[in-house]
C-alpha cells in the first residue's frame, strides 16, 4: 500500500525554520517566521492574555463540554462586531452569518468550500487571487475543486502597487466573479492599496457584481488601529459589494496555536443570512463537529469587556508600533548611514509584519549563505525579526548583498 504516494516538498517557511534552528552562528537571524516577537526575539504572550487566562484557570463553572457546531456565541458575536463595527448596517440587520473557525486558515477553508458548493458560478468555479498572495490561498481553493487565477497586484519596478493592472482585472473578468482581497497588511508584499484606491476598487467591483472574499488576518496588527485596519471591509459593506470576511486572532491576539477565528459571510437578507448559517453548520459538522474552546473563551472575555478590550488595545499597539520602529531604523540605516545603493522609502510605506525588500533571489541566497539571515527568496522579510539588537548587523548585512 501507498507505494505510489509521491514525496511532498516540505513547506518552505517551516523548512527555512528547521535550518535556522541548526545553525549555530552567532549572529543569525531569522526573519522567515511569521509571528510577532519582542525585542528579545522571543514570542509576546499579550499581558491582557496573561491576565484572562489567571480568570479562566479560576473560574470553576467552566467545563470541557462541546461548544455549539457554529463556535461561542458570545465570541462570534463580538468578533462581529470588532470587525464591522456596532452601527454596521449588515450587524443591526442580522444580515451577517458567523460561524467561529480553526483560526484563519480554517475561515479560508470554510469560505472556499461555502462559495464551492453555494455560490452562483456565472461560468467555471474560480477565484481571483492577488499575483502574489499567502501561498495557502493557492492550495485552500484547490483543494476544494476551485481554480485560483492570479491578478496583478504587486508591481516590482515601484516596489509597490500595479493599481492599473489590478483595476484592469477587476473589469475584464467575467461579471459576479470571485475576487480575494487582503483587508490590510497584504501577505507577502505589506503593499496595500489607499482609502481612494479601495473606493475605487468598491466601485468596479459593484459595476459587475463581482463578490469579495477578504482575508482579514491582521486588524489592528496593521496600523495599530483595529479601526482603521478594518476600514476597507467596512466600507465594502456600507457600499453593498457582496462579500464575507475570513478572521483571525493569532496575530492580533497573539494567540497562533489557539487557533481561534471566524467566518462572516454578510447576506442581503436576514432571512438569507439564517439559511447560509445553517448550511455553514452542516458543512462545519462535517468537517470538525465543533471548533475548539480555549481561545473562544479568551477572545469572548476581551471583546465584551470594555476595560479588558482597552487594555488589548494598548497590547496591539505596543506590537505594531514595535514594528513600524523597526521599519523607520532600517530604513534611516540604509539610506543615512550606509548609503545603500537604490531607494529605500517602502519599507516605511509598506505595513503590517512583511515587507518585500526589492532584494532579488541571488541577493536573498547570499544574505542567508553569507550572514545567516533567514529570509524567503522572493526577499520578503518578517519585520517582527528584527530588534534593537540584531538590526544594524541585518542593514550592514543588506547593504553588502546589495552592493554584491
Ligand atoms: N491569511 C493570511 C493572509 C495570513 O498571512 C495568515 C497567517 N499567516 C492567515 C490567513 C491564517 O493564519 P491563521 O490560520 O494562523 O489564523
Amino acid at each position: 500500500t501507498w507505494a505510489s504516494v509521491p514525496q511532498a516538498p516540505p513547506d518552505s517557511i517551516f523548512k527555512l525554520t528547521a535550518a535556522y534552528k541548526t545553525d549555530t552562528h552567532p549572529q543569525k537571524v531569522n526573519l522567515g517566521v511569521g509571528a510577532y516577537r519582542d525585542d528579545n526575539g522571543k514570542p509576546w504572550v499579550l499581558p491582557v492574555v496573561q491576565k484572562v487566562n489567571e480568570i479562566l484557570l479560576k473560574d470553576t463553572t467552566l467545563d470541557h463540554e462541546y461548544l455549539p457546531i457554529t463556535g461561542l456565541p458570545e465570541f462570534t458575536s463580538a468578533a462581529a462586531q470588532v470587525l464591522f463595527s456596532a452601527g454596521s448596517a449588515a450587524l443591526k440587520e442580522g444580515r451577517i452569518s458567523s460561524v467561529q473557525t480553526i483560526s484563519g486558515t480554517g475561515a479560508n477553508h470554510l469560505a472556499a468550500l461555502f462559495l464551492a458548493k453555494f455560490y452562483q458560478w456565472n461560468g467555471p468555479k474560480q477565484v481571483f487571487i492577488s499575483n502574489p498572495t499567502w501561498a495557502n490561498h493557492k492550495a485552500i481553493l484547490k483543494n476544494v475543486g476551485i481554480e485560483p487565477v492570479d491578478y496583478p497586484y504587486y508591481d516590482p519596478k515601484t516596489i509597490g502597487l500595479d493599481f492599473s493592472g489590478l483595476l484592469n482585472s477587476l473589469s475584464s473578468a467575467p461579471e459576479r466573479s470571485v475576487f480575494l482581497l487582503h483587508a490590510c497588511a497584504h501577505n507577502p508584499t505589506g503593499v496595500d492599496p489607499t482609502n481612494e484606491q479601495w473606493e475605487k476598487i468598491a466601485d468596479v467591483m459593484l459595476q459587475k457584481g463581482h463578490y469579495a472574499f477578504f482575508d482579514c488576518a491582521y486588524q489592528g496588527f496593521a496600523s495599530g488601529d483595529l479601526d482603521r485596519d478594518a476600514s476597507a471591509v467596512r466600507h465594502f459593506e456600507q457600499r453593498g459589494v457582496p462579500l464575507l470576511v475570513c478572521q483571525s486572532f493569532a496575530k492580533n491576539a497573539g494567540l497562533y496555536g489557539e487557533r481561534v477565528g471566524a467566518l462572516h459571510v454578510v447576506g442581503a437578507t436576514h432571512d438569507a443570512a439564517v439559511r447560509v448559517k445553517s448550511q455553514l453548520s452542516v458543512l462545519q459538522r462535517s468537517e470538525i463537529s465543533n471548533p475548539p474552546t480555549y481561545g473562544a473563551r479568551i477572545m469572548a472575555l476581551i471583546l465584551n469587556d470594555s476595560g479588558l478590550f482597552e487594555e488589548w488595545k494598548r497590547d496591539i499597539k505596543t506590537m505594531a508600533d514595535r514594528i513600524i520602529n523597526m521599519r523607520k531604523e532600517l530604513f534611516v540605516l540604509l539610506t543615512d548611514e550606509l548609503k545603500t545603493p537604490g531607494k529605500w522609502e517602502h519599507i516605511v510605506n509598506q505595513i503590517g509584519m512583511f515587507s518585500f525588500t526589492g532584494l532579488n533571489t541571488t541577493q536573498s541566497k547570499a544574505l542567508l549563505e553569507k550572514a545567516h539571515v533567514y529570509l524567503t527568496e522572493n526577499g520578503r522579510i518578517s519585520m517582527a525579526g528584527l530588534n534593537s539588537k540584531n538590526i544594524r548587523y541585518f542593514a550592514e548585512s543588506m547593504d553588502q548583498a546589495v552592493r554584491g
